[in-house]
């Protein structure tokens, strides 16, 4: 065994997954049946993939049941090893469930600000030992991606394509291309079974005096402390004042039309300027998946400026919700926590 190989974290998902009378339901002794796996690879392909250890959480779950406690165990879990004197890991690679992957991958990369390697997150859309399974070829070509010295961030590996983690979202139900990057372009792909990164693409080239890792305990948020509302036609003040309000909350994120646009509604307008008066942390992002939002450029938007509303930009709903979550779990004043959002943590502008 390499005394830098990769940590492989097995937190449950589709991938994992053994039927049940109830249906598919997360399995166990994954480590074993990995290894088993990669050993029906061609042998040329055995040699050359990374050594790894595992970590399999003794309690995998569907990621539908994932929370913030969640995305806080795994950063903690893998700054623990990273700082570890006694052994240097090469990368990160996290095995999930793809319904909530892309917020498991946001939220890592606003708590692992800074990385110098690897953390890649992948999945699968069937199980590992369904027939004609993606779930092994996602894992080969993460593993492969996440010993790449020149990949230094959170990134999703998923049907070949390497995505900024903060930039992904899971696009189809069932097709193995199921996810994609709206906003930015691909980090890699894998060429044949190379993996090929994109120089100038990857954080490594923007990040310097790193790392700084941020740990806030979101376990101790409240279940309600960040919230998120689409807009719809007919939306009424009284039920934006019903959540936007509650004493519990202190964030929200605003889905709004187009390049940033609201009802012309004062009462709503009205609502929106009480809570950011009570400090709370709006920020608006678009209900279209390709573009930012530029609040202020029709008339119909420029009320939320006035209210206080902060722009999520091109952020996706996954990063714009987990960098609020990130934010609010710190003791930051109101006006850090305003700037910060507004700024690039981990590449997600
Ligand atoms: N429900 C599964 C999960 O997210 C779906 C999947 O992994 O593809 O854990």
């Amino acid at each position: 065994m390499s005394n830098t190989p990769l940590l492989v974290i097995y937190t449950g998902g589709t991938l994992g997954m053994l039927p049940s009378d109830t249906g598919l339901v997360p399995g166990h002794d994954f480590e074993a049946r990995l290894r088993g796996a990669l050993k029906t690879l061609p042998p040329a392909r055995q040699a050359s993939l990374p050594e790894f250890e595992v970590l399999e959480y003794p309690d995998p779950i569907d990621s539908s049941a994932a929370t913030p406690a969640d995305w806080q165990r795994l950063a903690r879990d893998i700054a623990g090893r990273y700082a570890d004197p006694q052994k240097r890991y090469a990368g990160f690679l996290v095995l999930h469930g793809t319904d909530t992957l892309a917020w498991t991958a946001s939220s890592l990369a606003f708590q692992l600000q800074g990385l110098d390697r690897a953390v890649v997150v992948t999945g699968s859309q069937l199980p590992l030992e369904a027939g004609g399974s993606d779930a092994l070829g996602n894992i080969e070509a993460a593993l492969r991606f996440a010993t790449l010295p020149g990949l230094q961030e959170v990134a999703v590996c998923f049907a070949g394509k390497l995505m900024r983690g903060v930039h992904t979202r899971k696009w189809h139900t069932h097709a193995f291309d199921g996810f994609t990057s709206p906003n930015y372009p691909l980090l890699g792909e894998m060429v044949d079974t190379a993996p090929v990164l994109y120089p100038s693409r990857g954080l490594d080239s923007q990040q310097r005096g790193l790392p700084r890792f941020e740990l806030p305990d979101y376990s101790a948020l409240d279940d309600t402390a960040v919230v998120r509302i689409a807009l719809w036609p007919g939306v009424s003040a009284r039920l934006l004042a019903a959540w936007l309000l509650d004493d519990s909350v202190q964030g929200a994120l605003l889905e709004v039309w187009g390049s940033g646009n609201i009802p012309e509604d004062p009462e709503i307008l009205g609502v929106l300027a009480q809570a950011t008066g009570e400090g709370k942390l709006l920020a608006a992002i678009s209900q279209c998946p390709h573009g930012s939002v530029s609040i202020g450029t029709y008339a119909a938007g420029s009320g939320l400026l006035d209210a206080g509303v902060l722009s999520g930009d091109a952020m996706t709903p996954e990063a714009a919700m987990t960098k609020l979550v990130h934010l609010v779990a710190q003791p930051l004043s109101d006006a850090e926590k305003r700037q910060r959002f507004v700024v690039a943590l981990a590449g997600e502008l």
